[in-house]
Formats: structure tokens, C-alpha cells, sequence
């Protein structure tokens, strides 16, 4: 481009520089050929002049007598003709006023009269009184192109009486002659034509007397002169060549001289000129394009570098180093600059995957299920866990519908608690899913993802299994309610139980009756065998006492030594002290523990439940009773009486 552009400005300016100098050179040619123009008329002009003056001089030198006197003019005007030069005139005639010839200086042979009335050298000479230049015409003698030169002669009284005439050869005076050596150039040259364009004088000796428009035809600058035209012109004649035109009027005649110059002479020094300039400056604006295209195709070399060094580090995985070679300019510069954006763009990349990856392996072994889920309700992203609980990888999972992972009705059954997130709010619930042929009880955290100006662009979602917590949970409530060294029920599960018990009984009508025990002298047993062993007791009293009851019954172990009996259905206090004296027996048999055979017993109070009874008060009863039977010397039951 740059070489084109320099190749076409250089040609632009040469050429328009050679159109002015071709306009300058035209207008310096034309001027010069109008001034030598105008010199040549100026010349024939002072010829014609000098003529007209000298025949009218010899008109007013004929002496008054000889005007009229024929035979006496002749030989006077021999005498003042002597002088003159051979060439000048071809001949002196005298008409009378009547225009009849009455003398002629050279003999006219075959020509005895001759009348130049009507003949415009006669005519206006009888006219003004003054000289005349006649038109061109024909000489008589010669058959040459000649003018009359005719002045008045006139006698006292002003009267025209004879008309004398010199006839001047145009081309024998050497007129034309002296005024064609002005022609321009080698085939330039002048032609002389009356003032309405009858040819005088012209190259082609057949053209004369004929009008100027006759052949080939007229041109512009020639149809411009006789209309009064003066001065240069350019114009194309009739057989198609250009060439300059000039025109001048004779101020004597009024005759046109005119100059033609063609211009492929005229300027033929100028088309070598602008032949050479062309290819001067052709060569040098091929010289110019090219040494600019060289300078810029050496000025972008280093960005051809830089580009290629880009492509290789974008498609190749070339290294970006290449980048900090570039050299000390600008491009050089911006190479540099192009390193240090990569490299932070590289370090940055790094980071993020550094982090993505951590991100990643926190998610994919944390065993919860993390997820992205979108507007359409299509998983994102996920991690390992989705693996590990569906079978399903991570990739695999992103574009998955929710129903195409759990099935329509899990989906169905999650749908409002996620439209509920996809509103803005963050959710949590727990949804029972059969994962692996195991109903599993998950709870689900529902995070919006809130984006600045869009609203809610999806979830994240949180999924923990809770099952095992849950089984736990239950574990620790049951626990709760178990007494741990014995496991039987606890205090709190027995309170519960009584509650119960006392309900159905009062729904029932049929009483209950509460046995509480206590261990006789158990802290002596602690004192002679140990804690360990007292626990050993306190168990096989426990298994004692259930095994001493029906199935329907709730054994309860209060505290330390203390233990309750729940009897439901107790038709008749006779049952219930028939119970309570067979849990006496029961212990009665020594319980074997590890320091051996250890003798217990106990003491049994015993209540029955009364209608409307408050649950403290059936209590009080019981151990009012045992208290009795502690009384009574232990070892035994006592029944509660009101
Ligand atoms: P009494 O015949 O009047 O009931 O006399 P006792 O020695 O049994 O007296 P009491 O019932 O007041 O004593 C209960 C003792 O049980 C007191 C305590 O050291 C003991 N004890 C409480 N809890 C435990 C326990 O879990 N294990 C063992 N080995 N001993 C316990
Ligand atoms: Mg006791």
C-alpha cells in the first residue's frame, strides 16, 4: 500500500506539474506567434501605406496642365517613374473621370479601351477623393495576384478629373515574400485572406481567390477572426490535426493575416519533454515505492515477529518468554507489555486452579452432596459424592434434570422447596430417598445465588445424610430413658410409663398397683464386697425382678438401691401382694457374683392406684408402704393401706 501510494503520488504531482507547464508552454507559444503576427501586418501595413502615399504624392504632382492632357501626361510620368524601382509597380494607368483608360506606361497588348467604372479602386477613389487599396485581383499582364493602388487627380476646383493607378505585384514586391519568412516552424504557415475570408495568400497556390471556408471547410478560430477576432487561439482545423491559430487585421485594408501553427510540432519538444518526465518519474516513483516498501516491510518485521510469537504461544503452547526478547522500539515495548499481561494472566489462571482444585477436593470428599442447580433446574456442577451415593460422575451430572436423577416423584417431592429457593429465600428440609435399595433420610440446605441486577440465577444445594444421625438421635432418646447399668427403664421412663398406666387404668377402671423395692443393707454389701460387686448385685437384682413379673409390667430402677414396679390390670390387692411376695421369694435365692455367693433381700412397699389419683400421690403411697416394711424388720412387703 505504501509503495503503491508513494508510485501514485509521485506520478500525480509530475503529471500535474506537466499539465502547467504544458498550459504555460501554450500560452508563451501562442503569445509569441501573435506578437511575430502582428509585427509581419504592421510591416505589409507600412508597405501598403508607403504605396497609397507615393501614388497619391505622384497624383498631386501632375502639373495643372498636363491633368487632362493624355499625350502630354504620359511622357511626365515616365519621367517621375525613372526613379523608382524596377519591381515597385507593374504598371501606371490614368483613367479619366469617366473611367475610361486614357494611359498606360506598359502596353496592354490585345487591350485597346478599358473602363474602370465599377471597379471599387475607381469607384471610392472618385468617391472620397482620397487613395485607394483596390482588393486582390488578377494582373491582366501577368495573371499574378496584384492590388491597385489608385489616387484622385483633381484640378483646381476639387473636382476629380482623372484617376491614376499603380498596380502592385503581391507577391513580385516582395510583400508576401519578405512577410512568409515569419512562418512558424517547419510545417507552420501564414495565410493573408480579405476581411470576408477571400484567400490573398496561402501554400496551396489553388486556394486562391477562393473563400477560406470553401475546402476543407472553416475553422473555430478562423470563422472568430472574420467575425473581428484577433489574437491567438487553439483550435482543430477540418482535416482533424490541432494546431495554434493566430489572426491580425491589416489597418490599411482590413485583411486578415493569419498564422497556423500545428501543435504537433509545436509542442513536439514538449510531448519528448513529457515522455522523458513520465518515465523519469516513473522510474522514480518505482524507485520511491519501493524503498518505502522495503522501510516499512522492514518497520513491521517485528510485529510480523510479535504475531507469530503470539500464535505459537496461543495455538502451540509455546512458552511466553519468546515475549521479553523483542528489541529496544516500540514494538519491542509493547511485546514486553504483552509478556507482563500474560504472565499475570498466567499466574492468575494458576491461582484459580490452584484454588478450584482445593475447592474441589474439600467438596468431593466432604460426604455431602454439593451442588449448583439452575434456572431450568439442571445440575451445574456437583461433587464425588453425587458418585458415590447415585453412581452418577460429576460430569456426567452437569445438564441433569433433578427428575432424571431421583425419579418424578423425588423431584415432584423437592419441586417447591427449590421454587422456594428460586424465590430468594435460602430453604432447608428432609426428604426420605431410597438410595441403593436403603431408605435413607437426607436433609437438604438450599443457598440462592443471588447476581447483582439479575435476581436469583440458581441454588447451591447442600445435601447431608442424616440417617445415622437420626438412628443416633433415637439411640440417645431411648438412652435417655433406659437406666444404664441395669437397662431397665429409668426414672424418666418410668414417670412417662405411670403417666400412661394411670391413664389406661382410669380409661379401664381396673387399678394399677406400684411395687417400690429397696435392697436391704446394700451399702453393707458395697462395704463388704466392693462396688463392683454391688453392681453385680444391682443387675442380677434387675434381671430378678423382670423375670419375676408378666411381660406387660414395667420394672424401674429409681436410683442407687430403688426400684418400682409398674403391675397394670390388678383385679384385687390379693394380686397384687400375691406379686409382690413372689418378687420377695425371687431374691431369696444367693446371687452369684464374682466374689461368690452374696445373700440378699428386700423390702417391697406396695400401693394400689385409686381413681383420679395424682401420679406423686400413688408414689407416696408405695414408699409409705416400703417404709413400713422396713419397719416391720425388711425382707418382706407391706401393703399400702389409705
Ligand atoms: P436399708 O436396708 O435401710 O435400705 O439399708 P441400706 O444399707 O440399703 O441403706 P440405703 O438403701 O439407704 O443405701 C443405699 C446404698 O446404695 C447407698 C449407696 O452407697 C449405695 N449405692 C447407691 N447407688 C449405687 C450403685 O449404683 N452401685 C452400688 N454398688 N452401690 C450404690
Ligand atoms: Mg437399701
Amino acid at each position: 500500500m505504501a509503495a503503491l501510494l508513494v508510485f501514485a503520488t509521485t506520478l500525480l504531482v509530475t503529471l500535474s506539474t506537466l499539465s502547467v507547464a504544458e498550459r504555460d508552454m501554450k500560452s508563451v507559444i501562442g503569445g509569441q506567434q501573435y506578437t511575430l503576427l502582428s509585427g509581419a501586418a504592421s510591416f505589409m501595413d507600412d508597405r501598403l501605406a508607403a504605396r497609397r502615399a507615393q501614388v497619391e504624392a505622384l497624383a498631386g504632382a501632375i502639373p495643372a496642365a498636363l491633368r487632362t492632357d493624355w499625350a502630354g501626361l504620359q511622357p511626365f510620368l515616365e519621367r517621375q517613374t525613372r526613379l523608382w524601382e524596377a519591381d515597385e509597380y507593374l504598371n501606371i494607368v490614368v483613367f479619366d473621370g469617366a473611367g475610361e483608360m486614357q494611359l498606360s506606361l506598359q502596353p496592354l497588348p490585345g487591350l485597346k479601351t478599358l473602363n474602370a467604372r465599377g471597379r471599387d479602386y475607381f469607384d471610392r477613389a472618385l468617391a472620397t477623393g482620397k487613395g485607394v487599396i483596390s482588393r486582390p485581383i488578377r494582373s491582366r499582364l501577368t495573371n499574378n495576384l496584384i492590388v491597385v493602388i489608385s489616387a484622385p487627380v483633381t484640378d483646381e476646383a476639387g473636382k476629380v478629373v482623372a484617376v491614376l493607378t499603380g498596380s502592385v505585384d503581391l507577391r513580385g514586391s516582395g510583400f508576401l515574400r519578405q512577410v512568409s519568412t515569419l512562418k512558424p516552424g517547419k510545417t507552420g504557415y501564414l495565410f493573408l485572406m480579405t476581411s470576408d475570408g477571400v484567400l490573398i495568400d496561402h501554400p496551396d497556390a489553388s486556394r486562391l481567390f477562393q473563400h477560406v471556408g470553401q475546402r476543407p471547410g472553416i475553422n473555430l478560430g478562423t470563422e472568430r477572426a472574420l467575425a473581428g477576432f484577433e489574437g491567438w487561439l487553439e483550435a482543430r482545423s477540418k482535416d482533424g490535426s490541432d494546431a495554434i491559430y493566430a489572426y491580425k487585421r491589416l489597418r490599411t485594408t482590413g485583411w486578415i493575416l493569419a498564422a497556423r501553427y500545428p501543435s504537433a510540432e509545436a509542442f513536439a519538444p514538449l510531448e519528448a519533454m513529457r515522455r522523458n518526465a513520465f518515465f523519469s518519474a516513473g522510474a522514480l516513483a518505482l524507485a520511491a515505492g519501493l524503498l518505502a516498501w522495503a522501510v516499512v516491510y522492514r518497520l513491521l518485521g517485528p510485529l510480523h515477529d510479535l504475531r507469530e510469537n503470539v500464535a505459537a504461544i496461543r495455538l502451540d503452547g509455546a512458552g511466553i518468554d519468546v515475549l521479553r526478547d523483542g528489541g529496544k522500539d516500540e514494538i519491542g515495548e509493547l511485546a514486553r507489555a504483552f509478556h507482563a499481561l500474560m504472565a499475570e494472566r498466567e499466574h492468575a489462571e494458576y491461582e484459580r486452579a490452584a484454588s478450584e482444585r482445593r475447592l474441589r477436593t474439600i467438596t468431593d470428599n466432604l460426604p455431602v452432596l454439593i451442588s449448583y442447580i439452575d434456572l431450568e433446574q439442571r445440575f451445574r456442577f456437583g461433587n464425588a459424592t453425587f458418585e458415590k451415593w447415585f453412581g452418577v460422575t460429576p460430569d456426567t451430572l452437569v445438564g441433569m434434570s433433578l427428575a432424571e436423577l431421583l425419579g418424578a416423584q423425588a423431584a415432584a417431592e423437592i419441586g417447591p422447596h427449590l421454587a422456594q429457593a428460586f424465590s430468594g429465600e435460602a430453604v432447608t428440609h428432609e426428604v426420605s430417598l431410597a438410595l441403593r435399595g436403603e431408605n435413607r433420610i437426607l436433609q437438604a440446605t438450599y443457598i440462592p445465588d443471588h447476581q447483582p441486577g439479575d435476581g436469583v440465577a440458581g441454588v447451591y444445594s447442600l445435601v447431608h445424610d442424616m440417617t445415622h444421625v437420626k438412628e443416633v438421635e433415637e439411640q440417645l432418646l431411648q438412652l435417655a430413658r433406659i437406666d444404664s447399668l441395669t437397662g431397665i427403664a429409668n426414672r424418666r421412663m418410668f414417670g412417662e410409663t405411670l403417666h400412661h398406666a394411670l391413664d389406661r387404668a382410669r380409661r379401664s377402671g381396673k387399678p394399677l398397683a406400684l411395687a417400690y423395692l429397696d435392697i436391704d443393707h446394700f451399702k453393707k454389701i458395697n462395704d463388704t464386697y466392693g462396688h463392683g460387686v454391688g453392681d453385680e448385685v444391682l443387675k442380677e437384682f434387675a434381671h430378678r425382678l423382670c423375670a419375676g413379673v408378666r411381660a406387660t409390667d414395667t420394672p424401674a430402677r429409681l436410683s442407687g438401691d430403688e426400684f418400682v414396679v409398674i403391675l397394670e390390670e390388678i383385679g384385687s390387692r390379693a394380686e397384687a401382694e400375691r406379686i409382690a411376695a413372689k418378687i420377695v421369694d425371687g431374691m431369696r435365692v444367693p446371687f452369684i457374683t464374682s466374689a461368690g455367693p452374696v445373700r440378699v433381700s428386700t423390702s417391697v412397699g406396695v400401693a394400689l392406684s385409686q381413681p383420679r389419683q395424682a401420679q406423686e400421690a400413688l408414689l407416696v403411697a408405695a414408699d409409705s408402704a416400703l417404709y413400713a416394711a422396713k419397719g416391720q424388720g425388711r425382707n418382706g412387703y407391706v401393703f399400702f393401706e389409705g
